[in-house]
């Protein structure tokens, strides 16, 4: 394309600042990743994303970084909270999708010939699709406690302990959340999908522990080889959804003039300290808790499920939850900038916070070895766990990759692929027993589709920005 690149070191690429341009733009990423970032629209993004006001120091790709819609998925920015701005593009539309992972002590010997069994157990716990119904009901005292206290909400009801809450990111719970700024429609979207995994990407994986790296690390999250862990991937349904089309569609109409000045329509924004942003931001932060609340009443099912295939309670079978992190948030951060403490809106799109070992928001539990952070691979690779890094904090606002990141369009993954093939692939060769809702789901998910996620890791592990822990290699993939 038309965007020209510079190295300032290795695995870090400069889009150097340019008229319109408020700071430089910085990719991070090998050779071959970037050669696939290039591929498509995503240095032209990310480059358009330091035309927003306040954006402080550079807007960032990361390795896994691809196209989306207005930001890069894989985008982090800081934007000034006070002359700044906040960009639900920035956020994305799959508001605090995100993904857990919940430990087990059973071994992988412990499933072995009962692999079919447990797969389908889960796959009737746990309502997958489009039309599939929620765990509990969303009357409307449901929804305002979702909304408004997220996991705090989900211990009072009995669908979490307090270490559930220890272990996610921000204790599950946003108290900046404003459930009267989500409208109806949005609320009436997700009342029946509190407790839902959604379709498309979203996945429920049992695996294995295949590789540990850090011995002390593992030790204290508790990761041995062999091991089977639980990962549950998805975020704030059809409400987080309309949360974000209400508000870019409020922000066309009310600050038009605003969208003037920058390249992309997409990039809409609301300006710091306007009412837009204020009830954005608050409208936010409920979709963010709706999201935990869907993740934990996830677990809750998957546990249960455990207990009853296993014969045993599931605090018997160690089914503690490792850490929970979100994908698509922005959050208000004080960072520092040129040396000075500064309030900025956290943009982390298809990111993931790695806050480095003695940052105050890694709980105590993990406080000296640093914030677990997950990146799944596919249904057919390695996922892993990583520990927030001790550069994180000065290269990326405290960030990571959160997955391979794609590498083709889904359009494009259902003409190369058949579902039925890579099913019967990945059974045959991987052992991984795959249950979808379609056929089509498989194909537009398949391994292909996605980068190398070996290589994502290695640049954050080579970044200092998140440095492994332990791999892991699915069993069990459900797929909405
Ligand atoms: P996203 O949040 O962008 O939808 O997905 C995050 C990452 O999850 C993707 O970049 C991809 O690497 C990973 N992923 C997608 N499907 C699966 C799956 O079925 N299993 C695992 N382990 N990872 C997946
Ligand atoms: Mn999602
Ligand atoms: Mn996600």
């Amino acid at each position: 394309g038309d965007v020209t690149l510079s190295e300032v070191e290795e695995f870090v690429w400069e889009i150097a600042r340019e008229d319109g341009m408020n700071t430089p733009a910085r990719v991070l990423a090998s050779e071959s990743l970037l050669e696939a970032i290039a591929d498509d629209d995503t240095l032209r993004q990310i480059r358009n994303v330091t035309h927003l006001p306040g954006v402080v120091e550079h807007a960032l790709c990361m390795p896994d970084g691809h196209q989306g819609y207005g930001f890069p998925v894989g985008g982090v920015a800081a934007i000034d909270a006070e002359n700044g701005c906040i960009s639900p593009g920035g956020v994305g539309f799959d508001i605090n999708c995100g993904v857990r992972m919940v430990k087990t002590n059973l071994e992988y010997s412990d499933i072995t010939g009962r692999e079919e069994e447990l797969v389908d157990a889960l796959f009737d716990a746990v309502p997958t699709g489009l039309g599939g119904g929620g765990v509990v009901t969303g009357d409307a005292e449901t929804m305002t406690g979702a909304l408004e206290r997220g996991l705090d909400w989900a211990h009072e009801a009995g669908y979490a302990t307090r270490d559930d809450l220890k272990h996610c990111e921000d204790g599950g719970y946003r108290p900046d959340a404003e459930p009267e700024k989500v409208s109806q429609k949005a609320t009436d979207r997700g009342r029946n999908q509190l407790g839902s995994l959604g379709s498309g990407n979203h996945f429920l994986e049992v695996q294995r522990v295949t590789d540990i790296y850090r011995d002390d690390v593992a030790a204290t999250y508790g990761l041995e080889a062999d091991q089977l862990v639980v990962l549950i991937h998805c975020g704030s349904r059809g409400l987080g959804h309309q949360v974000c089309s209400d508000y870019l569609r409020r922000i066309e109409e009310e600050h038009a003039d605003f969208l003037d000045d920058l390249p992309d329509d997409n990039l809409a924004a609301a300006p710091a300290g306007s009412e837009l942003a204020e009830d954005y931001y608050g409208a936010m932060c409920a979709a963010i808790n709706f999201a935990w609340v869907n993740r934990q009443l996830i677990t809750h099912q998957v546990r249960e499920t455990f207990a009853d295939v296993f014969d045993t309670p599931w605090p018997e079978l160690g089914m503690e939850l490792l850490y929970d992190v979100s994908h698509n948030i922005a959050k208000r951060e004080t960072h520092e900038v040129e040396g000075e403490e500064r309030e900025v809106f956290v943009h982390r799109k298809g990111a993931t916070r790695a806050f480095p070992a003695g940052h105050p928001e890694v709980p105590t539990a993990y406080r000296d070895a640093g914030q677990p952070v997950i990146i799944p691979g596919s249904m057919g690779a390695g996922s892993y766990v990583l520990r927030g890094g001790a550069e994180s904090m000065d290269r990326t606002f405290g960030s990571t990759a959160h997955g391979a990141g794609r590498l083709m369009s889904r359009t494009q993954a259902k003409r190369e692929y058949r579902g039925e093939e890579i099913r019967s692939d990945l059974r045959e060769h991987e052992h991984v027993y795959v249950k979808a809702e379609s056929g089509a789901t498989i194909a537009e998910e398949a391994p292909g589709v996605y980068k190398d996620v070996d290589e994502v890791v290695r640049v954050s592990e080579a970044l200092g920005i998140g440095d492994t822990v332990a791999r892991t290699f699915p069993v069990l993939n459900i797929k909405g």
